[in-house]
């Protein structure tokens, strides 16, 4: 049965979410940071161009890719969709939020960032 997390136990996944999201962003804009850095655009190479630039113009387009990282890691932790799942505590049947706050059986929908799967000792005899 899905059962409500204790308000540490939220803390906590918030706390880990967040170092988790950070990362991420770190990482995707070091990769963009990298790739804008030594590709050229695709208007030059459908022009016939190398799609990578020569070491020697990588300084020079150090700055401008450095800004693009930046970027696109601040968007990514700003804008990064939040887990939309929700499950109800009464069948456990899992879906998205909605415009409802019931679940089709009548039960309570909570979101699945906020529940954890306990099993259920009246339910135990397998
Ligand atoms: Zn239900």
């Amino acid at each position: 049965m899905w059962v409500k997390k204790t308000p540490t136990e939220m803390l906590e996944d918030r706390r880990q979410e967040k170092r988790a999201r950070f990362l991420l962003a770190v990482v995707l804009g070091a990769v963009s940071c990298v790739l804008v850095s030594i590709t050229k655009n695709w208007h030059s190479v459908y022009q016939g161009g190398d799609f990578f630039v020569t070491l020697a113009e990588v300084p020079r387009r150090l700055p401008d890719a450095l800004f693009f990282g930046l970027i696109v890691g601040l968007l990514f932790y700003r804008f990064k969709t939040k887990d939309r799942t929700v499950v109800c505590f009464s069948c456990g049947k899992a879906g998205y939020i909605g415009t409802t706050s019931r679940c089709s059986c009548g039960g309570e929908l909570g979101k699945m960032a906020g529940v954890k799967w306990k099993k259920d000792p009246a339910n135990h005899r397998r």
